[in-house]
């Protein structure tokens, strides 16, 4: 967040710590930003990598402040977890990206897979389950078209998170592991959750050439998953270098600048149809 000009904020003392100050403020911009309308989905294709075409995208949160500008996802979720904003900021995108979902199939569309990020805040709540009932309802999506990106820190307790995910599992809604690899847990919580795809962290797919520990870590995630029954995603994909590499490693989808920046939904909208004219 940028500096801002003298009058804005009251609040600010000198003797104030800085960061505490520069928390308030991002945390009132917060909840004025729900107010005011400033928050933005954007969408991200998710391409099956051996018919090239797309078959899921992802809903990624922006955030456009009138005076600050573009603030990324990474500058703000955190705050937006730890205050608890992360629930209305989350249900406010679920429904978003399932009304966008389902307005691609009205207009004719093949139907595409939508992920969305839940963070673990959302995920403890007790009425996560009846807020996800209620969005499909509300805007008519089919669960088989929701994908829950869900991080390796909700698994803190897991027996509440098993008893979650099947309950999610039973309404026909697709559960991704996303980021896998990057957190500290153990494999085991892979054979008790009802999960259908990992997601494979940017931070190796971009080393596959770089490193071969990355490379031998994609290749070896892989064939665990599929050993496992579960698909398979790579995020950060950005040259076709890589891809070739996960083509022949098998990986079923990737995702990344290779295919398309994350965009507004108008532009995903000429992606399908370019994609569908083929
Ligand atoms: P993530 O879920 O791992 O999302 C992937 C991030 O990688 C996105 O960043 C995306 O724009 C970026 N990305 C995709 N392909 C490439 C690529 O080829 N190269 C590079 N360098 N980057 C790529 P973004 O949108 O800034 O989001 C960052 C993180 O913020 C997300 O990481 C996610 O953890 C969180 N986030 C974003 N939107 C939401 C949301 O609606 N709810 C929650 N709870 N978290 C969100
Ligand atoms: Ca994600
Ligand atoms: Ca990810
Ligand atoms: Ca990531």
């Amino acid at each position: 967040v940028k500096e801002q000009g003298k009058n804005n904020f009251r609040f600010y003392t000198p003797d104030m710590n800085e960061a505490v100050s520069k928390k308030m403020k991002l945390e009132f911009g917060l909840r004025k930003g729900l107010e005011r309308d400033e928050f933005k989905v954007y969408y991200q294709p998710q391409v099956d990598v051996t018919s090239g075409r797309v078959i899921g995208v992802e809903a990624l949160i922006r955030w456009q402040h009138p005076e600050w500008g573009n603030i990324p996802p990474a500058d703000f979720i955190p705050l937006a977890e730890e205050t608890g904003l992360i629930i209305p900021i989350g249900e406010w995108i679920l429904y978003e990206a399932c009304r966008q979902n389902k307005c691609w199939q009205n207009q004719g569309y093949p139907p595409l897979r939508m992920a969305v990020n839940i963070s673990s805040r959302q995920f403890q709540q007790s009425n996560l389950v009846e807020t996800v009932s209620k969005t499909l309802k509300r805007t008519g999506l089919d669960p088989q078209y929701l994908d829950l990106e869900l991080t390796e820190s909700i698994i803190q307790d897991s027996k509440y998170a098993v008893s979650t995910m099947q309950k999610l599992k039973s309404m026909g809604i697709h559960l991704s592991i996303d980021d896998f690899g990057t957190g500290y847990s153990s494999l085991s919580y892979l054979k008790l959750f009802p999960i259908d795809s990992l997601k494979i962290d940017r931070s190796f797919t971009s080393n596959i050439f770089t490193d071969s520990k990355d490379a031998a870590l994609v290749h070896t995630i892989i064939i665990m998953a599929h050993n496992l029954d579960l698909k398979v995603i790579a995020e950060g994909v950005e040259t076709q270098e890589q891809l070739r590499f996960l083509q022949e490693s098998k990986c079923n989808e990737a995702q990344g600048y290779l295919f398309s920046r994350p965009v507004i939904a108008g532009e995903m909208s000429a992606i399908l149809t370019k994609q569908y004219d083929k």
